[in-house]
């Protein structure tokens, strides 16, 4: 099986991506490479956050690797969080601290439409490659179910019955923002490889 780098130090990602690529792909993780750092994400894009991450890891250690970067846009908040996703509640906030904040804003408000947006920037031999997914649903109320990580609790997708906090993983995966866009690098990789 041929090996890939995955960028990231979030052990939710990581293993959400073993699970899509598992039996095509051996997955490594900066720890499998002995890498210990801070990933830079300082871009006001998500696709400029995802490219950043992917190169700083490529100059670190010249394997081909890749990084995902993902926001949540809120239609009532004018695309908020976004970018600022992971921090949205401030420096060193907690996944309930950012959920605490977006139902605060959301209160009392009827359009709770929203989508998680995410890129994942793959470096092949020096060259990046862009490849995105998109899911489209609501926010919830209150919180729902306790499994996956970041705002899952509140995010019901369209056509669903449960959060994403409450699906096994395999049905997460299967129509998340993540797994498409995995998905897409995936097939784009193995055509590659089948010429
Ligand atoms: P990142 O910059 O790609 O790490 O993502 C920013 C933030 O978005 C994370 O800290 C999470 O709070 C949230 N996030 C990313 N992916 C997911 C997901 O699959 N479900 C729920 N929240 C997510």
């Amino acid at each position: 099986m041929p090996n890939l780098l995955f960028a990231t130090n979030n052990l939710h990602k990581l293993q959400e991506v073993r699970e899509i690529l598992g039996n095509q792909f051996n997955v490594l993780s900066l720890k499998d490479v002995n890498l210990d750092v801070d990933i830079p994400e300082t871009q006001e894009t998500i696709e400029g956050n995802a490219r950043q991450k992917a190169r700083f890891i490529f100059d670190q250690t010249g394997q081909n690797c890749f990084a995902d970067d993902t926001g949540l846009e809120i239609d009532s908040l004018g695309g908020r969080p976004g970018v600022y996703s992971a921090r949205y509640a401030g420096e060193g906030c907690s996944f309930d601290d950012n959920i605490d904040k977006i139902l605060g804003e959301l209160s009392g408000m009827e359009n709770r439409k929203a989508c998680f947006r995410c890129v994942i920037c793959l470096i092949i031999n020096g060259e990046e490659h862009l490849f995105e997914g998109r899911i489209d649903g609501v926010i919830v109320t209150e919180r729902h179910g306790s499994d996956g990580f970041g705002y899952d609790p509140v995010f019901l997708p369209d056509g669903q019955r449960q959060t994403f906090a409450e699906m096994p993983a395999y049905l997460k995966n299967g129509i998340s923002h993540r797994g498409k866009a995995t998905d897409k690098m995936m097939k784009w990789l193995k055509s590659k490889m089948a010429k």
